[in-house]
């Protein structure tokens, strides 16, 4: 029977990868703890209205990327695309935005049917924080700053640049949208066939386009920050004073609008040109309209997600792979010796809880469990046997540099490895 093999674009995360994603989760909770936010979890599926409100109907995400289904009551859900629109649902639902701050973070699978390639999954892991209730752009600072940490506390920040832009409101964008379309269409035998799709529908997103040919005909198209309010660019500026005087370097992109409609005001990106065409890492922005677009009372907010992949991409690509924790020891278990090989290991264990300590199982030659402990990396093995045992002393190999070998009283063990492993 052949074998059945995981879904296209959805990754297996062996064990060889999985210390540099604990490194990369511990990284961000030390992070949000340091800055006061507070994880809140929800539901990887929702009502697929909750991301068409959201998000967007004509959104790249909202037409073409959702895993979406009818379960077996009839009712239309999505796997989550992104978080916000959980996390906005959650927080409203239970009471947590109207007339109160609050800073949260979440982590956790996303789901988009996108053709996948390096840095594109179809699952994929973010990292998101959400700022309810403060309207400044101090919050705006502080969230960049946030993330900033982040790239320091990971040694990736000489990688990283930060791009910043005013997209105002929605009317205004809406205004700009409309002389866009007249510059374009003024231009139409110049459109390709993704510009030409999102003319009438969502000409902003044609600023993003890939196409060098749309590039250069943007470049003489009418730009949005000739269209945004005095106050939205008052609050930019504010933005860019705050982030100066925290020694946060930006550029202003002024071609920088995101793929979702729920972002107003600034929004933000961190790019590195060290992982080819899926340079975005982390993408962000206020959005003061979301909550009450989706029922709540007005609240502003803003937030950020970062792609938990490239993240490990870059730190993989950057050579800056966090050192596996080693085997600190490895006990030989001859036969007919298992009972005293496991409660010596429980001593062991209870008495110097951070270390990583394998009793060998299963049976077979001495030799062979060394070989094993050599190939896990095993900084000492104890070799059980049992004339030993009955004079109460077991045998300590330090299986690094000279391979010294030390008899160890039962007694005096645990005190005896647990100096030798820190000394090391
Ligand atoms: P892109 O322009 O690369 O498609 P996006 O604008 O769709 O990104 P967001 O929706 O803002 O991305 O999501 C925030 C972050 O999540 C991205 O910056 C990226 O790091 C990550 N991300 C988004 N889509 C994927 C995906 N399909 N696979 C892996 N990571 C992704
Ligand atoms: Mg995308």
């Amino acid at each position: 029977m052949a074998k059945l093999q995981a879904i296209r674009g959805m990754n297996d995360i062996l064990p060889a990868q999985t210390s540099t994603w604990q490194a990369l989760e511990a990284a961000f909770h030390r992070v949000v703890n340091r800055f006061g936010y507070q994880e809140i979890r929800f539901p990887v599926l929702e009502q697929t209205q909750l991301f068409k409100r959201s998000i967007g109907e004509v959104t790249d995400i909202v037409e073409k990327e959702m895993y979406s289904f009818d379960d077996r009551n009839g009712d239309n859900l999505s796997l989550r695309p992104e978080g916000t629109a959980g996390c906005v649902r959650a927080a409203d639902q239970h009471g947590l935005l109207y007339n109160q701050q609050q800073r949260l973070w979440y982590q956790g699978p996303m789901f988009r049917h996108e053709r996948p390639q390096k840095g594109r999954y179809r699952q994929f892991q973010q990292f998101g924080v959400e700022a309810f209730g403060m309207s400044g752009p101090d919050i705006d600072a502080e969230l960049i700053q946030l993330s900033a940490d982040l790239w320091r506390e990971l040694d990736i920040a000489e990688a990283l640049v930060l791009q910043i832009n005013n997209i105002g409101a929605s009317a205004e964008r809406k205004a700009f949208g409309a002389a866009l379309t007249a510059y374009l269409e003024a231009h139409s035998e110049r459109l390709d066939d993704d510009a030409r799709n999102r003319l009438y529908s969502n000409p902003l997103r044609i600023l993003d386009s890939k196409n060098p040919d749309m590039q250069a005909l943007l470049a003489e198209a009418p730009v949005l920050a000739d269209y945004v309010s005095e106050e939205s660019v008052s609050h930019f500026e504010e933005l860019k004073a705050l982030l100066s005087n925290a020694g946060v370097a930006f550029e202003v992109n002024p071609r920088l609008v995101r793929g979702l409609d729920y972002y107003n005001n600034c929004v933000f990106e961190w790019v590195t040109d060290s992982l080819g065409a899926q340079g975005t890492v982390c993408g962000g922005g206020r959005y003061d309209g979301l909550v009450e677009q989706l029922g709540g009372k007005p609240t502003v907010a803003a937030g950020f997600a970062m792609g938990a992949e490239r993240l490990v991409l870059m730190l993989e690509t950057l050579d800056k792979v966090p050192q596996q924790v080693p085997t600190s020891l490895y006990i030989v278990v001859p036969n007919g010796l298992a009972k005293e090989a496991q409660s010596l290991a429980a001593t062991l264990r209870g008495e110097m809880p951070e270390q990583r300590i394998i009793s060998h199982c299963g049976g077979g030659k001495p030799a062979s469990q060394l070989k094993r402990a050599f190939s896990l990396g095993a900084r000492y093995a104890i070799l059980l046997d049992s004339e030993g045992l009955d004079q109460g002393v077991v045998r300590l190999r330090e299986l690094k540099d000279g391979g010294e070998e030390a008899t160890l009283t039962l007694d005096e063990a645990p005190v005896q490895i647990a100096q030798r492993l820190l000394r090391a």
